[in-house]
């Protein structure tokens, strides 16, 4: 068995908030007391979503925290070679096509789980004549993907009928993050991804990369995802305030309880040093509420 490889991957668009603070706290915990190490990406590979500051903001919150990553953190928006060759070789096996739609073209097809279209195949066999190219497309056929997720259990998704032939570039020229998150995830040599469920169906597309592309499989542990009272994922948009990095231990706490790990009631008053101590020796996977979203405190 490889030693363990866990990671956290954070968007800068904004501050570590409750919800992104849920992901770094249970992958952190999962690596240490696997005895694996713990490395850092910045998914700053979208520059119209990301905030000036952010990202030395996340890692500044999370040292605020206690939580200490091994070597460099990897920063995606250095990384466009890498994709690049990614591309080319599904490219080389006519496993991508370029299409012309806009967003306006496709408007009336069916949505996915995750609110996104299903795009109908419209330039699969080629663009109608005066088309121009905008985005790059990835074919995806009927064959049933499946993974067992340590805490969501078994899923299977038919991409073909779930999802749709999907965006590798995206028509402004971006890296789609399908596709960095697997070439990342390979080349940080993560054995096991711990992040939100909201991620949750964007596994197969990222399993399917990986087999075409010949990279290994990490395994999955998808946590819930904390919401706000309206059913909505915490993030920027739906302004959940940023961690405080002066007192960090009353949200860790919280983390903790949210994440089925039953905290003391004064865990939230120790000091920084006691909470990782009790959390280390009482971190149990097994105790993560089996759900795909739960209510933040
Ligand atoms: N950057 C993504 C996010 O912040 C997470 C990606 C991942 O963990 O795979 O939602």
């Amino acid at each position: 068995m490889d030693p363990y490889r866990g990671r956290f991957a954070p968007s800068p668009t904004g501050p570590l908030h409750f919800g992104s603070l849920v992901a770094a706290v249970g992958s952190y915990l999962e690596a240490k007391t696997r005895g694996g190490e713990w490395l850092v990406r910045m998914e700053d590979l979208d520059p119209p979503r990301e905030q000036l500051g952010a990202a030395e903001a996340i890692l500044r919150t999370l040292e605020a925290c206690g939580m200490e990553w091994n070597g460099k953190p990897m920063y995606q928006s250095q990384r466009a070679k890498a994709y690049r060759a990614a591309l080319a070789r599904l490219e080389a096996q006519g496993l991508v096509y370029r299409c012309a739609c806009t967003r306006r073209e496709i408007a009336d097809s069916s949505l996915s789980h995750d609110g996104a279209l299903i795009y109908p195949g419209t330039c699969r066999n080629g663009l109608a004549p005066g088309k121009t190219p905008r985005a790059i497309r990835m074919r995806v056929n009927h064959e049933l993907i499946e993974f067992e997720d340590a805490v969501q259990g078994k899923l299977s998704q038919d991409l073909a009928a779930e999802v749709g032939d999907f965006v590798l570039l995206r028509a402004d020229g971006l890296y789609a993050y399908q596709l960095a998150v697997v070439v990342d995830d390979a080349e940080q040599e993560i054995t096991d991804v711990v992040r939100g469920a909201d991620l949750l169906d964007s596994t197969p597309r990222q399993i399917y990369l990986q087999r075409l592309l010949g990279l290994r499989t990490p395994r999955y542990l998808h946590l819930p995802a904390a919401v706000n009272a309206a059913g909505e994922k915490l993030s920027k948009q739906t302004r959940a305030a940023p961690v405080d990095e002066r007192d960090p231990v009353p949200v860790l706490a919280q983390v903790m309880d949210f994440l089925g790990q039953a905290p003391p009631a004064q865990l939230g008053r120790e000091p920084l040093a006691e909470f990782w101590r009790w959390a280390l020796a009482h971190w149990d996977a097994q105790r993560i509420p089996r759900q795909r979203s739960l209510p933040a405190p």
